[in-house]
């Protein structure tokens, strides 16, 4: 079912304009091809350099080969004015300007789709993952949802089933060759939802499954037989074993939002998944971040992935205060006492590392009389709309959260963020502290680091570009 290789993505490797001629590696493999200054989309990339992406075609020439029908993705020639289908503009979801869906190789049946959904052109993390996904390859994606991530995987795995001639005969039961797991039933509704929208004129079926209501309308829906199912993962694994579902014909599986599935616990139910799939199969594993979990499970069940990461909005740091404060593990708690008395914390968010030590801290919080609450992976649905209802209306003044969790947080005017740990990467510094100082707003950032995280303080700086504040005597 894997298409030749059409529509391709690499990175320049050196390319002189005198010359008229350079190299790209492609994406796929790190291979180097030739590109000629004539394979220039419309000529018009004059200043093409080290390190820019493109998407291509490959033709064969006599030395090698070479890339033809050349286009930047150029982040500099964004466009401001994607409209999503409900017509709000998509939020840190520019677009490459030049690159169209009728360029990425897909069926007319799902173009046609896509353009009654209102999209124009692809958002980056489409334009990036579509030709790779095409062409075969695994990925480990790295997108918030908000970027156009469904389509991005949804897109390619209905045109790579559309391929496949589809058999639509009443007493047809095809077989699911396409798994998408996600790990609450909100998401999975929604990738349904899409599928169905993406995909209503190719004739494919699909359905979901998900735990919290009562099984038997989900396996009709199955006995009748589909093709892409989406699901999370313990009803799956629940359905499985009552030999409701059999995974042995699965081509494609996607993981959406990783970081959250292992944030809810969900590994162990993954992997016994896993083992009931076809070794030889194409993976996608996509999430919002990557800690060092996340590259454990992609490097275990990923065949090669290619990486494509959609960088996160870059908050304005000129108008966030940022203190690093040094401070041994065992005081982090005093300290953060001391800091939220303050009458100028009006709402503050505090990030933390685990479960356990979140509800530690409010705990200890509650004790001395303030009002907070802590939203993790381990909390129900309700209990985490209810926290986040009470800080949004300033009920609860300061909201304790985890990374994954807090995700989800849509709430402006926070006067501070404090980020108790530091994250394990440096990209996440920068995510945390862009919750403070929305919308041009001031705001403060601290953050809590120990005398052996100094190398950490040094990465952030280096990627901020800024030396930051640090506070020695505090308590
Ligand atoms: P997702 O990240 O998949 O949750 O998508 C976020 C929103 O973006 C959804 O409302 C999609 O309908 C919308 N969307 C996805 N791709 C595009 C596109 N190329 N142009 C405009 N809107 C899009």
């Amino acid at each position: 079912m894997i298409k030749e290789p059409q529509m391709m993505t690499g990175t320049v490797k050196w390319y002189d304009e005198k010359k008229g001629f350079g190299f790209i590696t492609l994406d796929r493999d790190g291979k180097d091809i030739y590109l000629h200054h004539t394979a220039l989309k419309q000529n018009k990339y004059n200043d093409i350099t080290t390190g820019d992406n493109l998407t291509f075609k490959i033709k064969t020439r006599k030395k090698g080969l070479a890339a033809t029908e050349v286009t930047r993705l150029d982040s500099e020639n964004f466009v401001e004015s994607s409209i999503s289908e409900d017509n709000k503009p998509l939020k840190n979801n520019q677009i490459y300007s030049d690159l169209k869906f009728e360029d990425l190789e897909l069926d007319s049946k799902i173009i046609d789709a896509v353009r009654d959904s209102g999209y124009k052109i692809p958002t980056p993390i489409q334009a990036r993952a579509i030709p790779i996904i095409l062409n075969g390859n695994d990925i480990l994606g790295c997108a918030q949802t908000g970027t156009g991530k469904t389509a991005a995987y949804a897109l390619p795995i209905l045109q790579q089933l559309v391929s496949v001639k589809v058999n639509n005969s009443k007493n047809f039961k095809p077989k699911i060759k396409v798994l998408v797991i996600a790990p609450t039933r909100e998401l999975a509704i929604q990738i349904k939802d899409s599928f169905n929208v993406y995909g209503k004129y190719t004739g494919l079926r699909n359905t979901v499954v998900y735990g919290g209501v009562g099984q038997n309308p989900q396996v009709k829906k199955l006995q009748q037989g589909v093709h892409i199912l989406v699901a999370t993962p313990g009803r799956l694994l629940d359905l499985m074993r009552q030999g409701h579902i059999k995974l042995s014909h699965i081509e494609v599986l996607i993981l959406d939002e990783g970081d959250r599935m292992l944030d809810m616990g969900f590994i162990h139910d993954i992997r016994s998944i896993i083992k009931s799939m076809p070794r030889e199969r194409q993976t996608l594993l996509f999430s919002a971040t990557i800690p060092h979990e996340v590259v454990k499970l992609a490097n275990s069940i990923l065949n090669k992935p290619i990486r494509v990461d959609i960088t996160p909005e870059q908050p304005t740091l000129e108008i966030i205060r940022q203190s690093i404060f040094l401070v041994s593990k065992n005081k982090k708690q005093e300290l953060l006492e001391k800091l939220i008395i303050d009458k100028s914390v009006k709402r503050a968010l505090v990030f933390i590392r685990t479960k356990h030590s979140a509800n530690r801290v409010v705990k200890r919080l509650k004790r001395k009389g303030i009002r907070t609450d802590a939203i993790h992976g381990d909390k129900s649905q309700s209990a985490r709309q209810d926290a986040l209802q009470k800080f949004r209306t300033g009920n609860i003044r300061v909201l304790v959260a985890t990374d994954v969790a807090s995700r989800g947080i849509d709430v402006n005017n926070i006067s501070h963020v404090i980020q108790f740990d530091l994250p394990d990467d440096t990209e996440t510094y920068l995510h945390r502290i862009g919750r403070t100082a929305r919308a041009g707003a001031g705001g403060t950032a601290f953050a809590f680091c120990e005398e052996n995280q100094l190398r950490k303080l040094k990465a952030i700086e280096k990627l901020l570009r800024m030396r930051l504040k640090v506070v020695k005597n505090h308590i």
